[in-house]
């Protein structure tokens, strides 16, 4: 098997993501690969834009949201040793902005949790099954007890 080049942790602050993210950390550096870090924003109305989903976030009229959005996010990443430049927010749908992401970004195995916050009493949450489906590379599912 070719070992890993690019991946990407897919976060939604749920209880056991940073179980998930320690997982993709190990492989990543068992495979010497980039590691890269996303959270969907999908909880704050979108604004009208005809840009797509990824927005700057300074260019909004909810900086206070997004602000700690982006401390947040800057929190996660420092503990995993994850660098700024490799962590994304974008606005959206986390099944399509973590699939569309992955094909702009060459990443090779995205990993996510087996549920979240969507899928608490499901064997595979909507959005790991959805990634699962359309994703054109690997995707590793971390299996999480609901306890
Ligand atoms: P769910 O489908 O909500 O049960 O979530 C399953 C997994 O999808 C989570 O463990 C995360 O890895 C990923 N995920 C869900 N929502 C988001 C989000 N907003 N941003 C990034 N990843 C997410």
């Amino acid at each position: 098997m070719s070992s890993y080049q690019h991946i990407l942790i897919a976060c939604d602050y749920s209880v056991q993501s940073l179980q998930v993210a320690l997982k993709a950390k190990t492989l990543a550096e068992q495979q010497q690969a980039k590691l890269s870090l996303l959270h969907v924003l999908d909880n704050i109305a979108m604004p009208d834009t005809a840009y797509g989903t990824v927005i700057s976030l300074d260019k909004t009229s909810d900086n206070w949201h997004l602000e700690q959005e982006k401390n947040k996010l800057a929190e996660f990443a420092q503990q995993l040793e994850i660098p700024q430049g490799n962590c994304w927010l974008i606005w959206g749908l986390p099944k399509q902005e973590i699939v569309q992401l992955a094909q702009e970004q060459a990443v090779d195995l995205i990993v996510v949790g087996s549920h979240g916050r969507h899928g608490l009493a499901l064997l595979l949450g909507s959005t790991a099954n959805a990634v699962l489906h359309h994703a054109k590379c690997d995707v590793l599912a971390v299996r999480l007890q609901d306890d």
